[in-house]
Order: structure tokens, then C-alpha cells, then sequence
């Protein structure tokens, strides 16, 4: 099957100051990433802060232009000129749902925003498309002449899944999608997410920090480190058995007092390297726990194969020949 979004070969860098009297330099956030959605799955993206997950994700909104590589969508790539048609397949779904709502627009007028920008219906046409999306997120149709400083938190989140919504996206592309909300509605909006997904056959990439979430929802996850994508597996084997040591350590920063923010630089004792400049060869090879002598000389090439991707010299690539036996490309 052709995946419904795909990024090929994509880099994006910065020029940034160093400071005073030191110049700029050159900010790679994201490093020559492939990456594939297949129709109808979830997709968690993990990573610390910093490892350019965002940045991944405003290439797929069409924020933000990739410095190089295509970003694809059914197989073709997307231009910069096809914004209309790609914000009607992929819409996001924001962090916060206390800021990213206007306060002083009705929640009908919110939602209606996207059909309203992209000139979808007449003003008929438009109510009674925010009215069905209410119905769709578990909202009653009343709410549509409140304001978000009248909901709760989880309403709210509601309110901004509707928004995304309302296009009838094929693809929604959710950044922390309950980590503004009490736990007690966590569970209610990821409930809703895949109640959505399955009636109306959408697919999610979830950016995420919270692996219990991840767990719970995603059927792969892919792991970014320092703008690359390190491993992706699906979601039962990357927890029961994580090859890569990046992963590995993400996964059992999750038994440390500060749950779901990282790997603690106490944890394995080197902080998170500075992307301006990142450590040559392997960059995870300053922290890895398993580091070779090659790491710091020679990045390790990816490795496809039955139980996932893997970039790590600890899983070297299939020898010469060996490629037809390799699975599809993820
Ligand atoms: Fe560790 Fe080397 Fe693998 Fe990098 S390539 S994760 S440094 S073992």
C-alpha cells in the first residue's frame, strides 16, 4: 500500500547566532529523516525536547519548508503552492487547548475557522458541518455560542480536535494531545482519538513525551535523537524488547521521579548534547552505555529488517545481497 504521508530523505536547518563576537552557525534540527504513515495507524514520534519532533512536524503542516527532501502525500510530493490541498488532508491537533483557542471567539466560530480560511460551504453549509463535528467529538450543539473560558479543560480539547476536524482530515497530526489535562480526562480524550480514528479511518502521527500514552494508543514508534530517527517498531516490541540504547534509556527513564520528561542527565551521566554541535560519528555515542570504538567515528547505517529500523553499529546493516530479504521500507 502507498503510505499516506511520507517524508523522504528531509533535512531542515537553521542559521543561528552563537552569541556575540562568535558568529552563526548552522542548526541541523532535523537530519535527513524517511519516514512513512501507513493509512489507518498511529504513529508515535518520541523523543526528548529539542530533537526536533516540532520542527518534523511543521515540514508535514506545511509550516515550514524542508531544506532538503520531499514530503509526500499518497505517493506525491507536496509543493509549497499545494497548501489548500494539504491543509484539507492533514490537520493538527495542538498541546495546550488554554492557549491555542481564541477567548474571544465562539467555540462554532473556532471551529468553522479552517472551513472559513480555505473557503469550504456557505455560511449554511458551514453550521451545519461545526454542528455534526460537535456531535462527532461528544460535544452538545449548545456549547456552539460559548467561549473556551466557559469549558473545562477537557472540553476544550474537544473544542480543538473538533477544529482539526471540521476539514475531515485524513491524517491528524497530534502534538501532546493531553498534556495540558487532568489525568482523570486524559484517558476520555485518547478514548475519543481512537473512536475517531476507527469511524472515520483516520491515521495519526502523535508526538509525544508521555510513553504510557504512547503504549496505550500507537501501533509504531518511531524514536527521534538530535534530528534523526534512531528506531521505529511497533509499539508491543519496541516495549518489551528496545534495541536501541537511546531507547532503551528512554524507556527506563520512565521508573525515575520525573516520569515522561527525558532521560535525566543523572541517568547516564552526560547531558543532552548541544545540536549546534552535535558529537561526531553515533551522536547518542557520549551517553550510550554500549558505545563501540567505531561510535565516534563512523555514523551507523540504517538497518531494516523483520522486527523494525535501527540505526546503531550494535545491529549493523543486512550484508551485500541480503537486501531482498528485507522487509518494506518503514
Ligand atoms: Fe551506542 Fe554506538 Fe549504537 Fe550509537 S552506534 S547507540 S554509540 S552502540
Amino acid at each position: 500500500d502507498t503510505p499516506v504521508l511520507a517524508l523522504r530523505d528531509v533535512s531542515r536547518t537553521f542559521r543561528i547566532s552563537r552569541g556575540l563576537m562568535r558568529g552563526k552557525a548552522t542548526l541541523r534540527a532535523v537530519d535527513s529523516v524517511s519516514l512513512q504513515l501507513r493509512r489507518g495507524e498511529v504513529l508515535a514520534l518520541v523523543g526528548e525536547s529539542g530533537c526536533g519532533k516540532t520542527t518534523l512536524s511543521r515540514i508535514l503542516l506545511g509550516l515550514l519548508p524542508p531544506s532538503s527532501g520531499e514530503v509526500l502525500i499518497d505517493g506525491q510530493p507536496m509543493k509549497p503552492a499545494d497548501r489548500k490541498a494539504r491543509a484539507r488532508r492533514i490537520q493538527p491537533v495542538f498541546q495546550d487547548p488554554y492557549s491555542s483557542l481564541n477567548p474571544r471567539k465562539t467555540v462554532a466560530q473556532i471551529v468553522a475557522a479552517p472551513l472559513q480560511v480555505h473557503q469550504v460551504g456557505d455560511p449554511a453549509g458551514r453550521a451545519r458541518v461545526v454542528a455534526e463535528t460537535l456531535d462527532l467529538v461528544g460535544l452538545p450543539r449548545r456549547v456552539a455560542d460559548s467561549y473556551p473560558g466557559q469549558m473545562s479543560g477537557g472540553q476544550r480539547q474537544r473544542v480543538a480536535i473538533a477544529r482539526a476536524l471540521v476539514m475531515r482530515p485524513e491524517v491528524m497530526i497530534c502534538d501532546e494531545p493531553t498534556s495540558a489535562l487532568d489525568v482523570s480526562v486524559q484517558s476520555q480524550i485518547l478514548n475519543l482519538l481512537l473512536d475517531l480514528q476507527k469511524e472515520l479511518g483516520l491515521t495519526y502521527l502523535l508526538i509525544s513525551h508521555n510513553l504510557a500514552v504512547v503504549e496505550h494508543i500507537a501501533n509504531r514508534v518511531a524514536v527521534m535523537y538530535l534530528g534523526r530517527i534512531v528506531e521505529v517498531a511497533p509499539t508491543a516490541r519496541l516495549f518489551a524488547e528496545a534495541r536501541h540504547p537511546y531507547t532503551r534509556a528512554l524507556l527506563e527513564s520512565v521508573l525515575t521521579p520525573e516520569p515522561g520528561l527525558g532521560v535525566p542527565d543523572t541517568h547516564l551521566g552526560v547531558a543532552y548534547p548541544n545540536p549546534i554541535d552535535p558529537p561526531s560519528g553515533c551522536a547518542f555515542h557520549p551517553r550510550c552505555p554500549s558505545v563501540l570504538p567505531i561510535c565516534s567515528q563512523v555514523r551507523p547505517q540504517t538497518l531494516r529488517d523483520a522486527l523494525g529500523r535501527i540505526e546503531c553499529h550494535l545491529h549493523g546493516p543486512a550484508p551485500t545481497g541480503a537486501a531482498s530479504a528485507a522487509p518494506q521500507e518503514q
